[in-house]
């Protein structure tokens, strides 16, 4: 007999661990930490993780915010359970976490925010004919491939917000379609966003539009997509769970303001929540080591907004926007958290006079999204200053927009 085979004695025999022995998973034996450690920070000097400095003039988007060192460890700490089978702790604790914060039942983490609000839609939908009202500048509408009519076969009803801000009970009312004659697409969801282009949608207005749908019958699924609902929040205007108690569904970005790599969460009901793993799975979502997204996404919601760390950002959005304004710019939209939506044309500049002057004050914004300038956590004062400076130098002071005019002409 070949030397290297191993001869098993009782190749069919199965024993059960001993009674005493604990099968949950156990956390880890050792913590990493790299936190406390000056001397290991200085030891891998090069990881990007230590790299916040890198978006701390990037005011393309918060999407640019930089994983940490914190994530990391939280990630070099994470249990590695097999998510699809439930059996990730960090991820549970995770899903619970999120859903006691917010007040629902159970939550569920997704890849992305689009996930997130493709696998909600999904879930409250059965078949066709069916409608989703959203605002007509709403990312569910404008920015997320047409998921909606690709997986659910739904239609949009995007309405424009007649008091040019968020949509109220009025709004929604006048654009919902109840009626089911074979000639309709009855309204199945309302779909709102807030923030929305920064903007806070007040509770009182979220409330009435709750109520209301969740009259009607059947009720309407009430899903908001609240991939910066966090910014809202930072304001003060309302607590997580007073927005959770007005929705069957939210899906919150993590990997947003909050910085952490990877991910978004999505809440609601157990039974919608059972239903969403479906949605998620078919959409290849479903990951095996899952704790490798929900521990740093812990820490983001814990350093980030917990921390408090949301509110300095817009107080600097603020007080830019108030500059601009000063110096007699005008916006698209009122700077309420931490996004500046300009009016490049109504202030007399053209794309041209705006984004390449903005790399010489070595800033980061793009035209993706035409005038528009997002704060986060990791911008600097130094930044800050820059971009006050850009502003002075756009729109001098003491000058009519005649006079900018002629001074970028020349
Ligand atoms: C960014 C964003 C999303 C999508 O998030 P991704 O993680 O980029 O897919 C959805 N809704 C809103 C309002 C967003 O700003």
């Amino acid at each position: 007999m070949d030397s290297q085979t191993v001869v098993l004695e009782k190749p069919w025999s199965f024993e059960p661990p001993p009674a005493s022995v604990d099968i949950e998973p156990k956390p880890p034996q050792c913590s990493f930490q790299v936190v406390e450690s000056e001397k290991h920070r200085q030891l891998e000097p090069n990881l990007a993780w230590s790299h916040s400095h890198e978006a701390s003039n990037d005011f393309r988007s918060d999407i640019f915010t930089k994983p940490t060192l914190p994530m990391l460890e939280a990630i070099i700490n994470t249990t590695l359970g097999d998510n699809v089978m439930e059996e990730d702790t960090t991820t549970n604790r995770f899903q619970e976490y999120v859903a006691d914060l917010v007040g629902h039942d159970a939550s569920l983490l997704v890849m992305s925010g689009t996930m997130g609000n493709q696998v909600a839609l999904r879930t409250a939908l059965t078949t066709p004919p069916h409608s989703i009202l959203a605002d007509h500048r709403g990312h569910i509408v404008t920015f997320e491939s047409g998921g909606a009519s690709a997986l659910c076969g739904a239609l949009f009803k995007t309405v424009v917000p007649s008091n040019g801000h968020h949509l109220t009970l009025d709004d929604v009312k006048s654009h919902c379609t109840l009626t089911d004659t074979v000639y309709d697409c009855p309204t199945r969801i309302i779909s709102l966003e807030n923030t929305l282009w920064g903007t806070v949608m007040p509770l009182s207005d979220m409330r009435a539009i709750s109520q209301w749908a969740r009259s009607q019958t059947p009720p309407i699924h009430m899903h908001l997509d609240g991939a910066r609902l966090w910014e809202a929040v930072a304001t003060g205007a309302f607590t997580l769970r007073e927005a959770g108690e007005c929705f069957d569904s939210m899906q919150l970005c993590l990997s947003k303001g909050l910085g952490a790599p990877i991910g978004s969460v999505l809440t609601g009901t157990s039974a919608f929540i059972k239903r969403a793993k479906w949605s998620r799975h078919f959409l290849g979502g479903d990951i095996r080591a899952a704790g490798l997204i929900s521990a740093p996404a812990r820490v983001g919601i814990d350093n980030v907004f917990l921390g408090g760390k949301l509110g300095a950002a817009q107080d600097m959005a603020k007080r830019a926007s108030a500059l601009w304004v000063e110096l007699g710019g005008k916006l698209q939209a009122p700077t309420e958290t931490n996004q500046i939506w300009l009016d490049l044309n109504a202030s007399g500049l053209k794309p041209n006079d705006f984004y390449p002057v903005a790399a010489q004050f070595d800033l980061k914004v793009m035209d993706l999204i035409p005038g528009r300038i997002v704060l986060h956590y990791q911008i600097t004062e130094q930044a800050f200053a820059r971009l006050c400076s850009f502003f002075k130098a756009l729109l001098p002071r003491e000058q009519t927009p005649e006079t900018v005019e002629n001074k970028l002409e020349n």
